[in-house]
């Protein structure tokens, strides 16, 4: 059986674009190497936004100047405008997009059970103002 590591929010910060970090190659979940040798297994959340530079032919690129985001946010308690919580997942990574690479689906999954249980705490302490 493989333990569950802590995860810090957000996990991909500004300018950054990878988690984890490039060159580390350890499932951020569980800890299990992904690469060995010449052999590469990971699942990879890819996030991410291009620039259309000729709608014509419908081309796209890579937006140098984007700052990707993804955030689970919560209204029910704060204002129409304001959230009350937030799960800051990636913040103003590079390029608009980011890469979250795991070693299985099992991880995968236990990543967005993460980012909600991360919300229910939020949402426990911050919330029902
Ligand atoms: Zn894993």
């Amino acid at each position: 059986m493989t333990r569950r590591r802590k995860i810090n929010f957000p996990v991909v910060g500004k300018g950054q674009i990878r988690w984890p970090q490039p060159g580390n190659f350890e499932c951020p979940v569980c800890g299990k190497l992904m690469a060995e040798g010449e052999k590469m297994e990971q699942v990879v959340l890819n996030i991410g936004a291009m620039m259309q530079n000729d709608k014509e032919k419908n081309t796209w690129c890579v937006g140098f100047n984007l700052g990707g985001f993804m955030h689970i946010m919560d209204h029910t308690h704060g204002d129409v405008d304001l959230p009350s919580i937030s799960v800051d997942v990636v913040e103003q990574s590079a390029f608009g997009q980011a890469d979250l690479c795991f070693c299985s689906t099992k991880c995968l999954r236990a990543f967005f059970n993460a980012i909600v249980d991360e919300a229910d705490r939020q949402i426990r302490e911050e919330g029902g103002k």
